[in-house]
């Protein structure tokens, strides 16, 4: 039998699936042939089974290198559900069950070991490994090997020393979800891959639904426990950015008898470890967090995912976001969002002095590179563009969802590669297309061209801006005056500054200053909220710089010549309809098929009735939920409805073990529904 052939038939009998998904078999095969391997895959894409399955079917003890202390317990708990034999290795077991593991691993006890990277710089660790049979290491979240990256650990440096002292070389594989050109030649170089067979694979994630709305934060909790309250049972993560926001948010949402578990870094350790296991357990379905939950989660059946506020990036936000439908059914990503959140994070930039290691010249270079990341995730929220598009274009994604209509790619600024600032869909189909290219500067070399398009050229039909819940409005005018004025201004006021002078205020401090002297004084007849979004258009899309210290002030953006060309056009998004009625039509339901997915046979009781089963033989196992099946699983068992174990080994996620396992109680489950149905008729 050939491996891969071998490695196939663990994926069926561990993990209960039919075949590789792509790009999981190019890894699996490339390791299995000895050859080194880099992955980079988004969230859910399903990274473990491309370690998972090759650590089973080859020789000795694979080990996984994972900085995810916390996330150990669970995978370790999920292989052994498979049938696979795994431990772990960290500081939450005590000296003598660190020993006993280790004992038990040179016996060949295990397949699998998660070890956290602090570990291989043990003395005594090296000296285990050193006669184990060790045929693959392979490193989870590589990218926190590079200082590029967001996380950046330096314990991940000590890998490649290790391996080293190996007495014979593993194959060594390294994953991750977030990877620039940049930071993943560090993987390549700091963890010494040799030829490695590098995979990218889209970035894409089709089953999420993305949804924008600016909201005044007075209604922002409202709607979040409408959400929730409409889709109740249903599991799902609310990110605030602060922890006060995290506390109101979490108390609104009990009042409205949401069972809501809460997370941030002020909570001590225990009550943080209890949020946690409340909320993997299902006991409370819905988690209100700051941006510190979420790394040591790997919940499948994350159903939605509601930001509070507004991230500082998009790699922050698409990270957080993702983490919903990683088992690849429906689920809602949205994303509510004020001015006061993007004023926020203007203040953190400015203010913060960050890391004290930094030379003044490299803050600047951070505060630069932090200003461009929030320009495009404005860029985001005002697109009148497919989100989808926007998202995968900054990741500088060739390909564009199935469903989109690409345009030409961008303009001079890529290929001159001009200091620019952001981007964002507001020329007009037939306008000139906005890009840009990052600064030299930046940390993160790839590619942050957004190619756009005016209007809906894009259509992914998942998303807010596709499903036509707003329409676009016509700025240009006011855009050109607003330039003209900062221009005038020579940058010295703020925003409410620029919008009086506009509209020709009267107010006391602009007579003093003279400022109603001005040639664009009184030139534009607009409401003022309307000329303040259309200044934060411009800041957005790079044309125009806001800074926000004590004295924040609009400027002049890096890319604002370009405004003064031919062809320049703007257009701002009006809200047409409340997003969430379109989007239940469309996505909401999530046992039903939604958009994209064909609607299945999925029996909203019977699914149900499987999803408290699940509940309750996890708790008696003491086991997270999604560990026992995978909501995608449940809904497979809905569809296909199967009655022996042969037909329950289709299911889509139940290999032998589950079936061993779970099979009798699921099938009983299923007959008497079908009994009950019966009868009924
Ligand atoms: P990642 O680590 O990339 O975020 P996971 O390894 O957690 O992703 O996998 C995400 C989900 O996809 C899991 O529920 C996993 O069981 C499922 N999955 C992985 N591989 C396959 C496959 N080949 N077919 C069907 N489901 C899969
Ligand atoms: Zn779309």
């Amino acid at each position: 039998m050939t491996d891969l052939s071998q490695a196939r038939q663990a994926l069926k009998q561990h993990f209960g699936y039919e075949a590789f998904r792509p790009g999981q078999e190019g890894v699996v095969e490339a390791i299995l042939g000895c050859r080194d391997a880099l992955a980079v895959m988004p969230t859910g894409a399903g990274k473990s089974v491309c370690y998972q399955v090759p650590g089973v079917v080859m020789d000795g003890l694979a080990l996984v290198v994972s900085p995810l202390v916390s996330l150990m317990g669970d995978q370790v708990r999920a292989l052994l559900d498979a049938g696979i034999r795994g431990a772990y290795l960290n500081s939450t077991l005590t000296p003598g069950q660190q020993s006993t593991v280790l004992r038990r691993a040179l016996d060949g006890a295990y397949q699998i070991m998660y070890v956290a990277p602090e570990r291989l710089a043990d003395p005594r660790f090296l000296e285990f490994a050193q006669r184990a049979a060790i045929p693959l290491v392979a490193v989870d979240e590589a990218h926190c090997v590079s200082q590029w990256g967001q996380d950046f650990r330096p314990s991940y440096l000590t890998i490649g020393d290790f391996i080293a002292q190996l007495p014979s070389r593993p194959v060594v594989a390294a994953f991750t979800a977030t990877a620039t050109a940049r930071v993943r030649a560090d993987i390549v170089r700091l963890l010494d891959l040799r030829d490695p067979y590098e995979v990218v694979t889209g970035f894409d994630r089709p089953n999420l639904y993305f949804g924008v709305e600016r909201l005044d934060p007075k209604r922002k909790i409202a709607r979040i426990a409408g959400y929730a309250l409409e889709h109740a049972g249903d599991s799902g993560i609310v990110y605030c950015s602060t922890r006060k926001d995290t506390d109101k948010v979490h108390a609104a949402l009990l009042e409205a008898g949401i069972r809501a578990a809460r997370y941030h870094a002020g909570m001590s350790a225990a009550d943080r470890a209890e949020s946690q296991r409340a909320f993997i357990a299902d006991d409370a379905p819905v988690m209100v967090a700051t941006n510190a939950f979420g790394m040591g989660i790997d919940k499948s059946n994350v159903r939605y995912v509601i930001h509070h506020n507004m991230p500082g990036s998009i790699e922050a936000y698409y990270q957080e976001a993702g983490r919903a439908g990683r088992d690849g059914e429906p689920s809602t990503c949205l994303l509510y969002w004020s001015d006061g959140d993007v004023s926020t994070c203007r203040f953190f930039i400015e203010q913060e002095s960050g890391n004290e290691e930094l030379t003044p010249e490299e803050a600047d270079a951070v505060r630069a590179s932090r200003r461009r990341l929030l320009a495009a995730m404005t860029g985001y929220c005002h697109t009148t563009g497919c989100l989808r598009c926007y998202i995968l274009e900054y990741f500088g994604e060739q390909q564009v969802p199935s469903a989109c209509q690409p345009t030409e790619r961008a303009d001079a600024a890529e290929a001159s590669g001009t200091e620019s600032c952001g981007s964002k869909s507001f020329s007009r189909p037939e306008g000139r297309h906005l890009g840009l290219s990052p600064q030299s500067s930046a940390p993160e070399a790839s590619s942050l061209t957004l190619r756009t398009t005016g209007d809906r050229g894009f259509s992914c039909g998942n998303c807010s801006n596709c499903a036509g819940e707003f329409e676009s409005m016509d700025v240009t005018d006011t855009a050109l005056a607003v330039m003209r004025c900062v221009q005038e201004l020579r940058g010295r006021f703020g925003k409410g500054m620029v919008v009086d002078v506009l509209r020709g205020s009267q107010n006391a401090k602009l007579l003093d200053m003279h400022l109603d002297e001005a040639a664009c004084y009184d030139t534009v007849n607009a409401p003022a909220a309307q000329v303040k979004e259309v200044i934060e258009l411009l800041a957005a899309g790079g044309y125009l710089l806001i800074t926000e210290g004590t004295y924040p002030v609009v400027g002049l953006g890096p890319r604002a010549r370009e405004a003064a060309e031919e062809g320049f056009s703007l257009s701002m998004k009006r809200v047409l309809r409340k997003p969430e009625r379109t989007r239940s039509a469309a996505g909401g339901s999530h046992v039903f098929g939604s958009s994209g997915a064909p609607a299945n046979d999925a029996d909203p009781e019977l699914f149900e009735r499987l999803r408290t089963l699940r509940k309750r033989l996890a708790d008696e196992a003491g086991k997270p939920p999604y560990i026992v099946f995978s909501d995608a699983a449940l809904r497979d068992m809905c569809a296909k409805r199967p009655a022996t174990d042969e037909e329950f080994l289709e299911v889509s996620g139940v290999g032998a073990t589950k079936l061993a396992r779970y099979g009798e109680a699921f099938l009983s489950e299923i007959a008497e529904f079908e009994q009950g149905l019966a009868n009924g008729r």
